[in-house]
């Protein structure tokens, strides 16, 4: 049997940042996931490699247009190298780390047994009981499949970007079942490499917790190539000899769309390690937490997806170091996690980022607030581009001028929203933004020129 101080279950940002924060300050970690790799699903089969992705397609289409490039058909399996490649890279830099951190790490699954007693069972199928005072669950979330008839014959995201991946040619049509982040960011990414996509969305609503007023800007900015159709729940997917037909209804009649590949794109459920729900209840699922990521018991601790607050990597890594600092105050609440100010970005093109209370929270909250914009066809990188769409807009509380919120849609979105969310974060006066010489020649410039249109 082995002991330690604390167990970390999952190896993906809300597990890892923890586990190296609490082996640095003297604790005995252990950490375990099955991958054998750190980074968890974001790297092994999500951001990093749907942006590596992504930017190769943006590449693809820039070069298009203007160098007149025709972008050959092995251009795809070459991108997907190059992804792989940009895996391997970042899991050495993990393995590095694990060792500048003296953290154990072991490729393997955790089972609970009770509050302080876990199994830890290896590929071979050894299991070893582990003793630990404190456990962080960062166990994450896995892709889930609809319960449309032949959905098991569509690929899902983790075909497209995992590490290895079975998808390694372009297709010439693919039908996007989903109306998320991730079914847009792909039907903008296959369209650039010069894929017919379709986009099925279920209701009269894509990007369900995003403001409106953003999503509306997006569809309008979206490339008119991209055929996407609301109100269109797909009824089933069948075989039609190499190709695959679509059925779904479209205002009251059944229609059909045949393609290569047809990706489901409904989302995701969470992962908990077994016997974890004889601990407490969960919630649909996911692991229940305060706002220093305790659970219902003072020595377990859960972080990232596997929490069901968010989905983004970056506060998986924050909860991840404010679980740490909670175990070093012997379980109490040294740290809190805000998640309302994590930035946001989606990887369409053009991308779109927002932080904070954007219009619609305003709403909801009764904040008063006003808002100050800049539009990107006067942004010099938009022009040099010729990407000449999009806008910055900070939102500020109308009584204080208190920064709360913005958002960016158009290229470098998910760069220059920092800028705005270190504002609201740091609680900053709009007079601070529209005083400082943001950088020229780059959209960050454009935030001062919103801002000083209130002075
Ligand atoms: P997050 O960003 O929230 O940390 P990820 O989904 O990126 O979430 O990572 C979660 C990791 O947890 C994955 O790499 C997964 O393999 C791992 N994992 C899932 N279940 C277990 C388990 N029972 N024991 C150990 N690791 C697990």
């Amino acid at each position: 049997m082995k002991s330690v101080d604390v167990l970390v279950i999952g190896g993906g940002g809300g597990g890892y940042p923890g586990a190296f924060r609490l082996s640095r300050a003297g604790y005995s970690v252990l950490m375990v996931d099955p991958k054998g790799v750190l980074g968890g699903n974001c790297l092994y089969s999500g951001c990093v490699p749907s942006k590596t992705v992504r930017e190769m397609s943006l590449l693809a289409a820039r070069a298009r247009k203007f160098l007149g490039a025709q972008v050959k058909p092995e251009f795809f399996s070459e991108v997907q190298k190059h992804k792989d490649e940009v895996q391997e890279i970042r899991f050495a830099q993990h393995a590095e780390e694990i060792k500048e951190n003296s953290t154990d790490y072991v490729k393997g699954t955790v089972e609970v047994k009770g509050p302080k007693d876990f199994v830890l069972r290896t590929d071979e199928g050894e299991a070893e009981e582990v003793h630990a005072d404190y456990a962080i669950v960062a166990t994450g979330t896995e892709v889930e499949r609809p319960p449309i008839p032949g959905a098991e014959l569509a690929i899902t995201s983790d075909d497209i970007f995992s590490y290895h991946p079975t998808l390694t040619e372009l297709p010439d049509e693919m039908v996007v079942i989903g109306g998320g982040y991730i079914a847009f960011e792909v039907a903008s990414m296959f369209n650039a490499l010069g894929t017919k996509v379709h986009v099925l969305v279920r209701s009269n609503r894509a990007l369900r917790e995003v403001d409106s007023r953003l999503v509306n800007m997006l569809l309008e900015n979206l490339d008119k190539d991209i055929d996407v159709r609301f109100n269109s729940p797909t009824l089933a997917v069948e075989k039609r000899g190499a190709a695959k037909a679509v059925t779904f209804s479209q205002g009251g009649e059944r229609k059909e769309l045949v393609a290569s590949q047809v990706l489901v794109a409904t989302g995701r459920k969470p992962v908990t390690p077994k016997g974890l729900d004889t601990l407490f209840a969960l919630n649909k699922g996911y692991v229940p937490t305060d706002e220093g990521m305790g659970t219902p018991l003072r020595n377990v601790f859960a972080t990232g997806d596997v929490t069901g607050k968010t989905t983004y990597f970056h506060a998986a890594v924050r909860e991840s170091l404010v679980a740490a600092h909670n175990i070093m105050a012997g379980g109490g609440r040294e740290d809190y996690m805000d998640v309302r100010d994590v930035p946001v970005a989606i990887f369409t093109m053009p991308p779109i980022a927002y932080v904070g209370i954007t219009p619609e929270r305003a709403a909801a909250m009764g904040m008063k607030i006003a808002e100050y914009s800049y539009p990107l066809k006067r942004d010099v990188m938009a022009q040099v581009y010729d990407e000449r769409i999009g806008e910055v807009r900070v939102f500020v509380e109308r009584e204080t001028m208190r920064i709360v919120g913005g958002w960016i849609i158009g290229e470098d979105a998910p760069e220059v929203i920092n800028e705005i969310g270190i504002a609201v974060q740091a609680g900053l006066n709009l007079r601070v933004m529209a005083e400082y010489a943001g950088q020229h020649p780059v959209p960050f410039e454009d935030l001062s020129y919103a801002a000083r249109g209130a002075f």
